[in-house]
Order: C-alpha cells, then structure tokens, then sequence
C-alpha cells in the first residue's frame, strides 16, 4: 500500500492540471477553476488531480486516449508508483497500490 500525502507541496508537483486527458474535460477546468479562488487547504474533492491518491475522477468528459504525464511527476519518482499498481491513468484506473 503507498501512503502518499494529500497535501499542498505535492499537489504543487502533480502534472494532472497539464494533462491532455483532462484538458479536454470542462468538469475539471472548473474544479480548477475554484481551487484557484479558494482560501485555506484543499481536499481531494477540491482538486482536478492527485487522482494516485483521491482515485477515479468523477468527471464524465476525459479523454483516455491523451499521454498520461504522471511518469513526468516527481511523486511518481518519489513514491516508485511505476512498480506498483495501476500504471498511472489513476483518473481512470483508480488509486496507487
Ligand atoms: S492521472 Fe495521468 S492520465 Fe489522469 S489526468 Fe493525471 S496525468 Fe493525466
Ligand atoms: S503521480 Fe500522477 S496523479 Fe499522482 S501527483 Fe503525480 S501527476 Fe498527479
């Protein structure tokens, strides 16, 4: 089990904001949108990313198709994510195991 941290530092990091699965999706401009004007910590909820932690979106518009840039990401590096399971897509696929 990775026991990765929800928090500001890492959200910073995450390379989901710059993905072209999600930069289609109007769901999670919003979201990001929101984040964006929010005072205070956000929750997995709040953010259109860090989905290896949070799981699969709920947003109905990604494209599946786009390069998943979570190999780019130092938390994937960090937390060796490319040896556990799924493979990134964790939008889609659900959370780091
Ligand atoms: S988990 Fe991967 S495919 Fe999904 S938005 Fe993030 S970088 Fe893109
Ligand atoms: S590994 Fe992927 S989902 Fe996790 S923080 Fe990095 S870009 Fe975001």
């Amino acid at each position: 089990m990775v026991n990765i941290e929800f928090n500001n530092e890492n959200i910073e990091k995450c390379r989901c904001p710059c993905c072209s699965v999600q930069a289609v999706s109007k769901c999670a401009y919003e979201k990001l949108d929101k984040l964006q004007k929010m005072s205070g910590n956000p929750g997995p909820d709040d953010v259109p990313g860090m989905y290896c932690v949070s799981g699969k979106t709920e947003c109905d518009d990604f494209n599946p198709e786009g390069e998943c840039q979570c190999p780019k990401c130092e938390v994937w590096k960090e937390y060796n994510l490319g040896e556990g399971e799924p493979a990134g897509y964790f939008c889609q696929n659900g959370k780091a195991k």
